[in-house]
């Protein structure tokens, strides 16, 4: 069998034209599940990603370095009124090289629900051997209760006291330090990312994988996709160099908002593209504890209550924590200047905890849309709703008790003028405080949607084998073809589909 390789944009000193069965645009869970197991039944694939190829010793656990080389727009990414900052990952392994690796399967509801809606034939016993085969590939294990850090643990004691569902969460590693350093890249390659092991099993298959190849456009003729063009990057910068890949079968897996901006920059606009967009939208509080928490260390996360997560009644949400780093915190924080100052002085001393809301269950909700920016990247609309803000409101109040049982001496929330609570009677101040755009810091790490998957041409991208509803040959293989968010971090269920989808793939490509 021929060995593949990973190229950089550095290597690359002509253009190339290549012509492989299999082009896949984008090496996260999507793609890099993708290419391992179309090379697995012996297909040539070749598979260009935006993002640098980075390895353990470039992490070094700085969030100055990691943000711009590790994520997309630099770490700037937001939402077009700038309202929501959006966390997501760019580089060979995509989002998996800087995820908080928490992992669950699809819940057999969100299936239910999109067989229902959409006419999906996906059923928990068809995911089954897939979700096996991820969880043992990546070594997802659950976690131990003495194995989670004061920031995690402060929101399962404070979720027991108020006798809500809490439980451990499962993480994709293998001998874990637990550093704290998941978001920057793995300082030991404990977090089995897609670039330690769906990538690599492809190239010892044979996979060529070009890192830091941006691909422009997709070329149709007809009713088939002839030619992905992947424009060669070096320190961000187009080189002028050119891979254009002519395959048999084209794979778009640029992840959310990526996805829908390569199809419309493409021209296929026909159907939903970039619509039925969905973020978990994430709004925050920090809990200022006595006692040390240092939520800056330790795996991130590693707790979760879905005791809120009620998806059939439309918004729920679910509570997580987020790691406790510097700059993170100090974008989330309100205020500027001294009072931001003597909050980061307390830093060791705050536990940040996240209400996560699940999007997209309620049949009039529209969610996000994807269009394209001038220089061709995803402009993403994400409008408030009232509903969404009613889920705000109640996910603070949810997090803010939970602190307050547990010990807290104080619960900011943060609004642009924050909110201090230190006792229950205090809580009627989050319904008195304004909301609004960039009013109060928000945030999301999961995007989905915007490609939606579907019998019903005219509600969605692609079908339900994940083929493009116009083109015979182009599939959409990423977290963009989800119906709506899945009320649990997305990751494994990206695998999941991905893996089953490729047996469509392969019977199209026999
Ligand atoms: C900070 C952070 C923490 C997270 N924590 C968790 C967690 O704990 N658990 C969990 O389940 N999920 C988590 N997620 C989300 C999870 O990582 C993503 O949902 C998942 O990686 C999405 O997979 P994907 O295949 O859809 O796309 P991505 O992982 O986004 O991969 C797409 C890749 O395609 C590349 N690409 C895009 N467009 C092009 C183009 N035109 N040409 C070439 N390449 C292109 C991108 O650079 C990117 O590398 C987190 C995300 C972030 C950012």
């Amino acid at each position: 069998m021929k060995k593949g390789a990973i190229i950089t944009g550095d290597q690359v000193d002509r253009d190339q034209t290549l012509r492989p069965e299999v082009c896949v645009v984008g090496s996260g869970p999507g793609g890099a599940m993708m290419a391992s197991r179309l090379t697995a039944a012996g297909a040539s694939v070749v598979l260009l990603e935006e993002g640098g190829y980075h390895t353990r010793e470039g992490f070094d656990m700085q969030e100055a370095t990691a943000f711009p080389k590790l994520y997309q727009d630099r770490g700037n990414r937001a939402t077009a009124d700038l309202s929501i900052s959006v966390l997501q990952g760019r580089a060979v392994g995509g989002g998996t090289v800087v995820n908080w690796t928490t992992s669950y399967r699809t819940p057999d509801d969100v299936l239910g629900y999109w067989r229902d809606r959409e006419g999906l034939a996906l059923t928990p016993a068809l995911l089954k051997p897939h979700f096996d085969e991820v969880e043992q590939r990546l070594g997802i294990q659950k976690v131990e209760l003495e194995d989670t850090n004061a920031n995690n643990r402060s929101i399962y004691d404070g979720c027991k006291k108020l006798g809500w569902q809490v439980d451990t969460t499962r993480r994709n590693v293998r001998s874990c330090l637990r550093s704290g350093y998941c978001g920057m890249g793995c300082p030991v390659d404990a977090k089995q990312s897609a670039a330690l092991t769906y990538l690599p099993d492809a190239v010892s298959r044979g996979a060529e994988v070009y890192a830091r190849c941006r691909v422009q456009k997709i070329e149709l003729s007809g009713k088939r996709a002839v030619a992905a063009v992947g424009r060669v990057l070096l320190d961000g910068r187009e080189t002028g160099r050119t891979i254009r890949v002519e395959p048999r079968l084209m794979v778009i897996s640029g992840g959310a908002l990526n996805s829908p901006a390569l199809l419309l920059r493409s021209g296929l606009e026909g159907g939903p593209v970039g619509k039925y967009t969905w973020l978990h939208p994430v709004v925050a509080v920090g809990a200022f504890y006595q006692q040390r928490v240092e939520g800056f260390y330790g795996a991130p996360q590693s707790v979760a209550s879905h005791h809120f997560a009620h998806r059939s009644e439309g918004a729920g949400f679910f509570i997580e924590a987020a790691p406790v780093h510097p700059m993170l915190s100090s974008i989330a924080m309100p205020g500027f200047g001294g009072p931001l100052r003597t909050r980061m002085g307390l830093l060791p001393n705050v536990a940040a905890t996240i209400a996560l809301m699940i999007d997209g269950f309620d049949p009039a909700e529209t969610g996000g849309t994807v269009s394209l920016r001038g220089d061709g990247g995803p402009k993403l609309d994400y409008p408030f709703t009232p509903r969404v803000y009613e889920c705000f409101r109640a996910g603070m109040k949810a997090m803010a008790r939970l602190h307050l049982a547990n010990g807290a001496r104080e619960v900011v929330s943060f609004h642009a003028t924050p909110v201090h609570l230190t006792r229950e009677a205090d809580l009627p101040l989050l319904d008195e405080a304004p909301l609004g755009p960039n009013l109060f810091a928000a945030f999301t790490a999961h995007q989905m949607g915007g490609c939606r998957m579907g019998a019903d041409p005219a509600r969605s991208v692609v079908d339900p084998t994940l083929r493009h509803h116009a083109l015979e040959n182009l599939y959409v293989v990423d977290g963009s073809v989800f119906p709506t968010s899945l009320g649990v971090n997305p990751m494994e269920s990206i695998y999941g589909l991905a893996s089953w989808a490729s047996e469509h793939l392969l019977k199209a490509l026999s």
